[in-house]
């Protein structure tokens, strides 16, 4: 029997037409438009797709997107005078610094320099304490887009075994605590992790946050269980074309999973509808009003 797979571009897409009706009802209700700022830093060709992508989702959810460009070579007190100022900005709902940034920026400063009730991409250290402590917080994009996918299978993950292969503070840290208010329990392995295919073979469901292509053998995996590969690598141009590839070896593990997403079309295509989510509810948020039901 051959795994069903997990369509993220479908369920991204449903979770945008939510987004863009629930900003319809707030715009309506409360003459509220929420605002995303987006600051690039540099001209990194992966980050500049990023950026034209959520530039592109954020209008068409109805929401107002501010674009920011600086320089590789800005100066880290311009950038974070450029955050204070959106900061202060009403009109300005949610702020994202796009990582990485350009060597000579220190990237926890720039992130500590962001008003925490603004920041969408969950990354300050107070929405991640308050994420670790079990309370409201904003939280990163990508490990709330892994939940909504393992819940596309099951309903409740209540009580389930789950592994999160990666401990990096952007995807498996806060994919860790999303599961525990799930009620799963969970394993987190790394790099020191000993026995990962063991390790792995208990879980039903699989997290694989590693950056190394098709790590996870389809042998590891227990019959049955959900795999969601967040790993996105890029192989090197075969006939002049490249590939990207997940962090599961996909066609070995289609063979034992019981549901599997594919890489792209997987958990890539959450990040962004989960931005849209996060901006409208620190939109309510910083409103007054209650959070918004998508
Ligand atoms: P990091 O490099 O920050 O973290 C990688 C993690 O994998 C580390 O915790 C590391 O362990 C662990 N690791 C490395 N080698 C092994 C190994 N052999 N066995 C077990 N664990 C290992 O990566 P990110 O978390 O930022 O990203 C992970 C992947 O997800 C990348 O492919 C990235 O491109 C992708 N990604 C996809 C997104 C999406 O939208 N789909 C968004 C963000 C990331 P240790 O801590 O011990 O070093």
């Amino acid at each position: 029997m051959t795994a069903s797979v997990i369509d993220g571009k479908v369920i991204a897409a449903e979770l945008r037409t939510r987004v863009a009706a629930e900003v319809a009802r707030v715009r309506a209700d409360h003459g509220l438009t929420p605002g995303l700022a987006v600051v690039l830093v540099g001209s990194d060709p992966a980050s500049e797709v990023y950026v034209r992508s959520k530039h592109k989702q954020t209008q068409e959810a109805g929401m107002a997107s501010f674009e920011h460009v600086l320089p590789a070579d800005v100066a880290q007190a311009e950038l974070i005078a450029l955050v204070q100022k959106l900061n202060a900005d009403s009109t300005v709902h949610g702020i994202l610094v796009q990582l990485p940034l350009p060597k000579g920026l220190d990237t926890p400063t720039v992130i500590d320099a962001i008003d925490p009730a603004k920041d969408v991409d969950g990354l300050h250290p107070v929405n991640a304490g308050r994420l670790a402590s079990g309370m409201d917080a904003l939280s990163p994009c990508t490990p709330l887009g892994c939940i909504i996918l393992a819940k596309s299978v099951h309903a409740k993950l209540d009580g389930m075994n789950a592994i999160v292969i990666g401990r990096s503070n952007l995807v498996g840290r806060p994919l860790v605590q999303l599961l525990l208010n799930e009620n799963a329990t969970v394993t987190i392995a790394h790099s020191r992790s000993r026995d990962l295919p063991q390790l792995t073979a208990q879980a039903d469901l699989v997290f694989a946050a590693v950056g190394k292509p098709d790590m996870v053998r389809g042998d590891w995996i227990k019959p049955g269980a959900t795999v969601i590969d967040v790993g996105i690598n890029r192989l090197p141009a075969v006939d002049g074309k490249s590939k990207l590839v997940g962090d599961v070896a996909y066609q070995e593990a289609l063979q034992t999973a019981g549901a599997i997403t594919p890489v792209p079309g997987g958990v890539g295509q959450m990040t962004v509808a989960c931005l849209l989510v996060n901006t409208l509810r620190a939109a309510c948020a910083i409103n007054g009003l209650k959070p918004p039901a998508v």
